[in-house]
């Protein structure tokens, strides 16, 4: 059977006449809603004859594979002996400056709708007009005409080059899909759980459905998802798999574990996506006038048939591919992306509407989703799908302007217009259902302006982009899921476009790909992430696992002590010595979490007066990535003497590292990690009790709980390790708490020093 292929007619004359410079993405999808306005203005100037957005398609054979070319012509005049094509394209550059044949992918897109139009209507003849326009109405039109042969012809050679590439596609896959099926699991048995997990995601990509995965650490959580989606890539009910992670340590993960199925003789290419700012080998804060962004599209395709040769591009790899072809290996990446059969990137380019890849999530597609840690995702799709201005800046960049550009230049009266909707002087803080009309107009206004006034400052881009975004937000405003929200400064306003509820989006998202996997060793309770995740439909399932390692293997202690802000001062000795009590009982690594720096600093201070020659380090906020690495490197195995490693909760060290054996002790949870009271969040509590009740539950108790269920999963990685879990709030003993913690955990009461002293005692004599 022949194989079909479907491609766009515009996607294949790009590809056929692939040349330029990379556009910056805002202003590309800029350039493409004014595309869109463009089309429409002249579409409403056509002759009566003429019709607007007229589809076609058609199966083309060439040797054994059939091309499905479609695709909507702009306008198009049709009769027995003539088939007229209008292509609009708008342009910022004045059309009388564009020369007939500047661009020829522009001809070959007209060319192509013409050839098909000729071969489904049985016509001869054929007319291809060209029209270049700008917004501001003036226009430059040119006409071609052909007979159907030759039409024909062309449609062929241009076909040629995409073919030359799907063949090289599907080579692979041939190649790669019996390895797929053969693929045995990568250790030598399944630790319990794994099986369950892997069928389970396997499921969710063959029914096209989602499946919610609460999986205690230790499980092999990377290496169970990934088999599960391998398997249903080899079947064919995903096309690619997409592993998404909210942080750079669960990238490695996944590739470790891809590394160990490729040693077990699959042959999978895989692709990992690193943030701009990390991989840009220059460092700089914009692109513009950057070496590797000019003539991008003239050297892409050699690198991209490369790195089809290329089984694991990882950042280092694929660095080094873009530094030879000379090409920006952030946009390599992503480009790269599209025929890999393993993405591991971030939430963001999945999810973030800015910056998600578009062949794959911009509408349909039969991508599979493996989501990490999916704990973190409605944070982050909150912030996604969130915006933000800030009068206070926008001063600051308007006074920067006028130095560099004169008080009267357009862009200065432009920031000088939009600076007067966020005058602030008489305005109190709040929360608006509503979309502040007057501010939202004014960004829009602002936002279209600018960016035909083409700025090269790369504050004031980044400021243009961030008024585009605004816009978008705004027409997406509505009350079940925004408020915005106004909070006033000195003298201008910040105003936030605030996705509080974003399960609509997910779930759309979540909809719209082949399949998913949301997996976390903390998603309880498993009804509210499944609706907070969008997983809640009626083909998506629920799966929790056990611990596979023994219960005993873990001392889980509850000891009730006041630790509310209004007693942390007075208890604050007290509770360096519970943690020292637990250090001391036993020579180890030990974690002492606290909900805030404040709090951590604070008894951190204390705790080196009480026992000035004990070895204790403390979490500094924005450590740089050394820093960091060193104060892992502080957690030795089988260590002398004890370490107490002050941390935050829901921080870089309470979160994500992995510190198997004997490298972690015990961890000391102190309080019950509530977040801190804000203005944001008090209106989560009220929105999310507006609808069912569960308000404070929902902005407090269970984020709180994800942190310290997080910091505690720290101590039991494999099944040889041992140690102590210690609770250390009055508030773990309310019901509700008690009902939350994990069916595996055996929680012990401790109320004096005395019986903590003995449990840790017996606990480790016990065991050794
Ligand atoms: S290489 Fe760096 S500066 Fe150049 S386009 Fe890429 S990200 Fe921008």
């Amino acid at each position: 059977m022949q194989k079909i292929h479907s491609v766009s007619a515009r996607a294949l004359a790009e590809f056929a006449f692939e040349k330029g410079d990379l556009i910056p993405a805002a202003r590309a999808a800029s350039r493409m809603r004014d595309g869109v306005r463009g089309h429409q203005a002249l579409q409403t100037l056509l002759p009566v004859s003429w019709r607007p957005e007229v589809a076609v398609s058609r199966d083309i054979p060439i040797g054994d594979r059939v091309l499905r070319v479609h695709g909507r012509a702009d306008a198009l005049y049709i009769d027995r002996e003539i088939v007229r094509v209008q292509e609009i394209k708008t342009t910022t550059k004045d059309p009388a400056t564009i020369l007939k044949y500047d661009y020829p992918a522009h001809w070959a897109q007209g060319e192509i709708y013409a050839a098909l139009f000729c071969l489904n209507e049985g016509v001869s003849r054929a007319e291809v007009r060209l029209t270049y326009a700008r917004l501001d109405g003036r226009m430059r039109e040119y006409t071609e005409e052909y007979n159907a042969w030759e039409l024909q012809e062309r449609l062929i050679a241009y076909a040629g080059p995409y073919l030359e590439w799907i063949s090289r596609v599907d080579d692979w896959k041939d190649a790669s899909k019996h390895t797929l099926d053969a693929l045995p699991f990568p250790f030598d048995s399944y630790r319990e759980g794994q099986r369950e997990m892997a069928k389970a995601v396997y499921l969710a990509m063959k029914n096209h459905a989602s499946a919610l995965i609460e999986a205690p650490t230790g499980i092999g959580k990377t290496a169970a998802a990934l088999f599960g989606a391998l398997k249903a890539l080899g079947q064919g009910h995903v096309t690619a798999i997409f592993y998404l992670t909210a942080r750079t340590t669960g990238r490695r993960a996944a590739e470790d574990a891809l590394d160990l199925m490729r040693d077990r003789g699959l042959a999978i290419r895989s692709l990992t996506i690193t943030a701009k700012e990390k991989i840009c080998p220059f460092g700089k804060a914009g692109c513009m006038g950057c070496q590797y962004a000019a003539g991008y599209y003239d050297r892409r395709r050699e690198a991209l048939k490369e790195a089809m040769g290329v089984q694991k591009l990882d950042a280092e790899r694929l660095l080094r591919l873009a530094e030879k072809h000379e090409l920006c290996p952030f946009e390599l990446s992503l480009d790269a992306s599209e025929t890999a059969d393993v993405v591991i990137c971030d939430y963001n380019y999945a999810f973030d509407p800015k910056v998600r890849l578009k062949r794959y999530f911009e509408g349909r597609s039969r991508a599979g989703l493996l989501v990490d840690e999916a704990h973190n995702l409605a944070d982050r799709a909150r912030d996604m799908l969130s915006a933000e201005l800030s009068g206070a800046r926008l001063a600051e960049l308007r006074r920067q302007a006028a130095r560099f550009e004169g008080r009267d230049s357009p862009m200065v009266r432009l920031m000088g217009e939009l600076l007067a909707a966020f005058d602030g002087r008489e305005a109190e803080q709040e929360s608006l259902s509503g979309l502040p009309e007057g501010i939202a107009e004014a960004v829009r206004r602002f936002a279209e302006i600018a960016d035909e006034l083409e700025p090269v400052e790369p504050e004031i881009v980044d400021f243009v982009y961030e008024a585009q975004w605004f816009s978008r937000v705004a027409k997406r405003f509505d009350e079940e899921s925004y408020r915005a929200l106004i909070a006033p400064g000195e003298r201008y306003l910040d105003v936030r476009l605030w996705c509080f509820d974003p399960s609509k989006w997910l779930k759309k998202a979540l909809s719209r790909v082949g399949g998913a996997a949301l997996f976390s060793a903390t998603l309880t309770p498993m009804e509210y992430y499944a609706e907070t995740l969008g997983a809640d439909g009626e083909a998506d399932s629920q799966l929790r696992l056990e611990s596979p390692f023994p219960r005993e293997n873990l001392l889980a202690l509850r000891m009730p002590l006041a630790v509310g802000m209004k007693d942390r001062e007075r208890t604050l000795t007290a509770a360096c010595q519970i943690i020292h009590a637990m250090a001391a009982a036993r020579a180890g690594n030990y974690l002492a979490c606290f909900p805030s720096y404040a709090y951590m600093t604070q008894a951190f201070r204390r705790y080196r007066m009480l026992w000035p020659y004990d070895d204790v380090i403390c979490q500094e906020s924005q450590m740089p990535e050394r820093a960091r690495q060193a104060f892992i490197e502080r957690f030795q195995p089988a260590p002398q003497r004890s370490l107490v490693a002050f941390i935050v909760l829901g921080g870089v060290f309470a979160e994500g590292v992995d510190l198997p054996d004997d490298r972690l002790s015990g961890a000391a949870i102190v309080s019950t990690g509530i977040p801190q009271l804000s203005f944001e969040r008090e209106q989560l509590r009220e929105l999310l009790d507006d609808a069912d009740g569960g308000g404070y539950d929902a902005a407090y108790t269970y984020p709180g709980l994800r942190r310290v269920l997080q910091a505690a999963g720290r101590v039991i990685r494999t099944e040889n390790d041992r140690g102590v879990v210690l609770l250390m709030d009055m508030r773990y003993r309310q019901e509700k708490y008690r009902a939350l913690m994990p069916p595996h955990w055996d929680v012990v009461d401790v109320k004096k020093m005395s019986e903590l002293n003995e449990a840790l005692r017996r606990f480790w004599s016990e065991g050794g």
